[in-house]
């Protein structure tokens, strides 16, 4: 039998949210994941490489994947260009794995107008006060860059409402099996089930009619 189509979901959340610890963990935790790599033309951070935790382009050659259509969005965030590459996507999901894409709000909202079906989750810490403790202790950027995104925090949460789920990201591992339940729980809605609903009607027909099963 061919596997169901995977579920395709989108995490945002506001920088320092916590969301790349929590993609980590959900993968290491549970099977049946992909998590898409994109493309930005940012430069890497230290320990980051090049294909795991994104492919670093320079912004002619990001300029070619968006003329060769290869991406399946992409958004400008913050001076630099991110963008989600189609094909990896594509063959995950036909092989029936559920993928996740992190990506910011402009991406998200996108992705929902191409493919409605998708899952909008945005992860969230408890309190603004957490979310700026969290991006100092990080310490990965400049002041003035955890100032761009702390300005982005304010435009970012006017779009929570555009979401299906807001996970608040207290405790990782609480947050973690949340999350999965919820993606989970997508495989049951009746749209997700329409292969399934038809072979219980053919079936459960036969009874009606007296016949044998
Ligand atoms: P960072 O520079 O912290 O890795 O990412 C900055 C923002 O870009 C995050 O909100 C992240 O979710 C978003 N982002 C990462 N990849 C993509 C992508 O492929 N498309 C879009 N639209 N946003 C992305």
């Amino acid at each position: 039998m061919m596997a169901d189509k995977g579920i395709l979901v989108v995490v945002s959340g506001f920088s320092g949210a916590g969301k790349g610890t929590l993609m980590k963990r959900l993968l290491e935790k549970y099977d049946n994941y992909a998590l898409s790599v994109s493309a930005t033309t940012r430069a890497p951070r230290p320990g980051e490489e090049h294909g795991r935790e994104y492919f670093f382009h320079t912004k002619q050659e990001f300029e070619e994947l968006i003329l060769q259509d290869a991406l399946i969005e992409y958004a400008q965030y913050v001076d630099n260009y991110y963008g989600t590459p189609k094909a990896y996507v594509e063959k995950q999901l036909n092989a029936g794995k559920d993928v996740i894409l992190e990506i910011e709000i402009q991406g998200a909202l996108k992705v929902k107008e191409k493919m409605p079906e998708t899952l909008l989750l945005f992860v969230t810490p408890p309190s603004a006060q957490e979310l700026k403790r969290r991006l100092i202790n990080r310490g990965t950027e400049s002041l003035e860059v955890i100032e761009s995104r702390l300005a982005r925090a304010a435009e970012e949460a006017e779009g929570m409402p555009k979401y299906d789920y807001i996970l608040i990201n207290d405790e990782i591992e609480e947050c973690v099996d949340t999350m999965h339940s919820i993606i989970q729980s997508q495989h049951d809605t009746v749209k997700n089930r329409e292969s399934f609903i038809e072979k219980m009607t053919e079936e459960v027909a036969v009874f009606k009619k007296g016949e044998e099963v």
